[in-house]
């Protein structure tokens, strides 16, 4: 056969039109494979990844105690391996040098960050989902995965501004409009969401094509403005920053209006600024409120908010990517009220969803807003299809959405109350520990799940109980307290993490340090609670 092929071609060299694979190109070749073998290989790594995963995940210490550095003496490699190596043996090398050192963020102790512990079912779905490897960019590469995601949307959009059936029925599978796009997390949903404020601020009139074609400047030039700003409070998340400066109006361009004592904006400031900035002709992008600050879970006032941009004309946008899920929980949800007056709410899932890295949600009270943003693109993102990729700011991207689909069926709504309702509770019982120690300060009264306190060294509690605490005296106890926290974390046996703020009730004289502690996992006790405590009290002794 191969000689026939040859002497028709008269005697050139065509071998490398024959498909016979050299032994190390069939090896490559099994390794796509969905031979008998390959598959009996695949589970014999299950076997040894679900092994390494327990050993992991069953581990007491949050974290090794190797130093930073001598960590990242293991990486400093850069060479590209000529030849490859066998699986099981690469495994053997992640799980000393990787998952040895790995932070376990699911220990109960572990109350310092939004990082969740997770149910067990997200693993096996992982699994499902890199497999089918289903691409949400375009429906030529996700044919169910993309009307599965529109109902994802519909569902977390209901749980934001329940309207009625009939309005989903209309939009839940409608091509044309949205009622919210899926991104990697909360800050691509808030760059997303304020992308589209601004181009729907700036949109196109008359002679003008709208700021999407025609930039910024062009923008700002036709519709006489000197500039354009984001409005929040103090606490508003970093990466507001970001959006600004992606959107091109400079972090400069992000407005922080002063918070109360209970870390929620100051009606009367913002509303000061509104007028401020009208008068120096400055385009107000959005009004943002907080649902559940990083930093102190506080929540603005969301109605107040919602009227006041509706008056001035403003799209108000509602940053829940932390606190958005306390609207499963019928006893907390008013919490949150004035979310439904939005045009755009953050959810993330991946925190109080308890779902894995990546899943972040922009929802849409308009189903046509996004039009502001829509991409065409011949090869690809055909006008008229259901490619998710015409509105949205990434592009290739995974079906992430499946977990929030899961975990919504496989816990239900009163699943996640009962464990949002769980959290709350236990924070409150952290909450009065505190404050029924001396040695401890509550630096605000919790609204949620978030809780931040400090530390008082003894000489200083009879200043502190009397309200008469000094500049100087409080930037003592900022640094005992920086010491603590950073102690603790070494141990490795519980963590909190840290914060500074400007809002107590020291007033705005210098940021005060607070110990930040996130009650979040479902397996935290009112034991470990007590034990992170008394480990501080410990480890306050041995430093003052
Ligand atoms: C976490 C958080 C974000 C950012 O979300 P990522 O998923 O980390 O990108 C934005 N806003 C708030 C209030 C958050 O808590």
């Amino acid at each position: 056969m191969k000689e026939e092929l040859l002497d028709n071609l008269g005697g050139e060299d065509v071998s490398f039109l024959i498909d016979t694979p050299s032994d190390r190109l069939h090896e490559l070749k099994q390794m796509f494979s969905m031979t008998e073998a390959a598959s009996e290989a695949e589970r014999r790594c299950d076997a040894h990844i679900s092994e390494i995963i327990q050993g992991f995940l069953s581990r007491n210490a949050i974290n090794t105690n190797i130093s930073l550095r001598l960590l990242a003496e293991k990486f400093r490699n850069s060479r590209i391996p000529e030849a490859g190596t066998a699986f099981d043996s690469y495994l053997n090398y992640l799980d000393s040098n990787v998952v040895f050192h790995s932070t376990n963020t699911s220990l109960p102790r572990f109350i310092g960050h939004m990082s969740p512990a997770l149910p067990f079912f997200v693993r096996p779905l992982g699994k499902l989902m890199m497999a089918l490897n289903q691409n949400l960019v375009k429906v030529e590469t996700a044919k169910a995965a993309s009307p599965f995601e529109r109902q994802v949307l519909a569902m977390i959009h209901r749980l934001v501004y329940d309207l009625p059936d009939a309005f989903y029925d209309q939009h839940i599978q409608n091509r044309e409009q949205t009622l919210g796009i899926v991104t990697s997390g909360g800050t691509l949903a808030n760059v997303t969401a304020l992308w589209c404020a601004r181009n729907f601020a700036l949109g196109p009139k008359n002679d003008f094509a709208g700021i999407e074609n025609e930039g910024l400047p062009a923008a700002l030039r036709f519709f006489g403005y000197s500039n354009a700003v984001i409005i929040g409070s103090h606490l508003m998340h970093y990466s507001f920053e970001k959006a600004a400066g992606v959107l091109g109006i400079g972090t400069r361009g992000v407005i922080r209006v002063p918070v109360d004592h209970k870390n929620r904006i100051v009606i009367s400031r913002l509303k000061e600024t509104i007028t401020e900035c009208r008068a120096q002709k400055k385009l107000i992008i959005a009004l943002v409120g907080i649902a559940g600050s990083t930093e102190t879970g506080s929540v603005d006032f969301l109605e107040e908010m919602a009227a006041i941009a509706k008056e001035n004309n403003i799209h108000f946008h509602v940053d829940a990517a932390w606190g958005g899920p306390v609207l499963f929980s019928r006893k907390y949800r008013s919490k949150l009220t004035g979310i439904e007056r939005a045009d755009s709410v953050t959810i993330d899932g991946h925190k109080q969803m308890y779902l894995p890295m990546g899943i972040g949600m922009v929802l849409l009270r308009d189903p046509q807003l996004a039009g502001v943003i829509e991409k065409q693109a011949q090869y690809i993102l055909r006008a008229g299809s259901m490619d998710l990729g015409r509105r949205a700011l990434e592009g290739s991207r995974p079906g992430m959405s499946l977990f929030v689909h899961a975990a919504l069926t496989i816990l239900g709504r009163e699943g996640y109350e009962r464990l949002i309702d769980d959290s709350i509770r236990k924070t409150s019982y952290m909450a009065k520990a505190i404050c029924a120690q001396p040695e401890f300060e509550l630096l605000a009264e919790p609204e949620m799940n978030i809780l931040v306190y400090r530390f008082i060294p003894p000489n200083l509690r009879v200043k502190t109980h009397h309200g008469k605490l000094t500049s100087a005296d409080n930037e003592s106890i900022n640094e005992t307290n920086q010491k603590l926290q950073r102690f603790q974390r070494q141990l490795g046996n519980s963590f909190v993490s840290r914060t500074a703020l400007t809002s107590t009730v020291y007033g705005h004289e210098i940021p005060i340090v607070a110990l930040r502690v996130v009650v979040a996992n479902p397996l935290t006790t009112n034991a470990d609670i007590d034990a992170v405590l008394s480990e501080q009290l410990d480890l306050a002794n041995r430093i003052c």
